[in-house]
């Protein structure tokens, strides 16, 4: 394989893929590769088609303009931009690869040399993006005028101890990515040149919220509304630059929220109620047993999904969220599908009996009453859940827009941070 800098062969292509001849207009064609050591350099022969009278001869080299090896810049470049870091990059190539890898200082200088390619490239996506906005018209939703965004902030490491963390603001509707702010906290270097955070990681997102938010109200943008997680710091940070708009919460985080809590609820046995009644687990004091009708691992797997069901059945109407929410709880996890007033609408109530019918909702046998798998029969364990969801469900109109419903999982897109720390 040869490999050579495309910068070198682009030029190359463009000046002498026509024959350079007076008069002849013949395209080159290869004649003959020879390989010159191990490094990738190669020296290319050409021939004219046409007139056949000129040959031309071109030297790939493994080596940039500048001196560098390509190869190896290659491989920084691409480690890089997957997002890896040095360490991992020396641990690849040196060790697994046992190739010779540069140094630490040499790594990072390439990382100074990409980010204002990178920093140009991102930057021209979010002016993009901006303009869609200001092109629509400005009554809609969705528009410059009527803003839906959506705010997270991605740290590069998982936890609240990575130096570098990146506050970005996307359009709620599209996903297009509008502002970033990248937070770096000063490390042992001197790379970055942008003002170095002072403050703790934790700290890290409200600040970032607030420098994004600034110049989104420098740029006359107004957010009409915006979704988020439960961070307060960054709530209280939009509200403060958008008085008027309307902070939602973002549907998945409070579904992991939902099966947290109940995780919480499932390793407890008792509780006192607020009219200060007591309620025990029918396991307390001795192991659960099978179907014993508490709650399980299972049963919250079922629950956190059936509770992202109910958002994206809801619609635009928070009240059937709460109803939808309220009724699994009341009835469908008692194993009760039809009741005074209502039924189950997410799933049918007789259910194939003969195991053959393809069709669900179109049974050739004659069918059996449909049946909850997870069942909750504890009277501890079925009150904890209802008291759950029922907090849950006055959640509602901040989780449910009524012109654009509940939109989970298009919030958490990750962004790679490419400022060293
Ligand atoms: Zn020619
Ligand atoms: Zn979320
Ligand atoms: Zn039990
Ligand atoms: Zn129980
Ligand atoms: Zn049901
Ligand atoms: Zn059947």
């Amino acid at each position: 394989m040869v490999v050579t800098e495309t910068t070198q062969l682009v030029k190359f292509v463009e000046q002498y893929s026509i024959c350079q001849e007076t008069n002849c207009q013949g395209k080159l064609k290869v004649n003959s590769i020879e390989l010159a050591g191990l490094g990738g350099a190669a020296s290319l022969s050409f021939g004219c088609t046409n007139c056949g009278s000129c040959n031309v001869k071109f030297e790939t080299s493994s080596q940039r303009e500048n001196g560098d090896a390509a190869v190896s810049k290659i491989l920084q470049v691409a480690t890089i931009c997957s997002g890896a870091s040095y360490a991992i990059y020396k641990k690849l190539f040196h060790h697994i690869l046992g190739m010779h890898t540069v140094s630490d200082s040499v790594f990072f200088g390439t990382l100074k040399e990409m980010y204002d390619h990178v920093k140009d490239i991102l930057d021209g996506i979010c002016l993009e993006a901006r303009k869609e906005m200001q092109d629509m018209d400005q009554e809609k939703l969705g528009s410059w005028q009527r803003a839906v965004t959506c705010g997270d902030a991605v740290w590069l490491t998982r936890g609240s101890f990575s130096r570098n963390c990146t506050y970005t603001v996307r359009n709620y509707l599209t996903g297009a990515l509008l502002y970033y702010c990248h937070i770096c906290q000063k490390g042992s270097d001197n790379l970055c040149q942008d003002d170095i955070y002072e403050g703790t990681s934790k700290a890290a997102e409200g600040f970032g919220a607030n420098e994004v938010f600034k110049l989104m109200v420098k740029d006359q943008m107004n957010v009409e509304c915006h979704i988020q997680d439960g961070d307060s710091t960054s709530e209280n940070v939009v509200l403060k630059h958008f008085p008027l708009c309307r902070v939602l919460r973002c549907g998945n985080h409070v579904a992991k929220n939902h099966a947290i809590k109940l995780d919480k609820l499932r390793k407890l046995k008792e509780m006192t109620t607020n009219d200060g009644v007591g309620v025990e687990c029918y396991c307390k004091g001795k192991k659960h047993a099978k179907h014993c009708g508490c709650l399980t691992e299972k049963f919250i797997r079922k629950a956190k999904a059936s509770f992202q069901m109910c958002l994206t059945n809801a619609g635009t109407d928070p009240n059937a969220f709460s109803e939808k929410l309220m009724n699994l709880a009341l009835h469908h996890f008692q194993d009760e599908h039809q009741w005074d007033g209502g039924q189950c609408d997410f799933h049918p109530l007789v259910v194939c009996s003969c195991g053959s019918c393809t069709d669900k909702y179109n049974l050739k046998c004659q069918g059996k009453p449909y049946k909850s798998d997870q069942v909750l029969k504890c009277p501890f364990h079925t009150l904890a859940y209802k008291l759950e969801c029922q907090e849950k469900a006055g959640l509602a109109d901040v989780l449910i827009h009524p012109e654009i419903g509940p939109k989970i999982g298009t919030l958490h897109v990750f962004t790679t941070t490419f400022l060293p720390t």
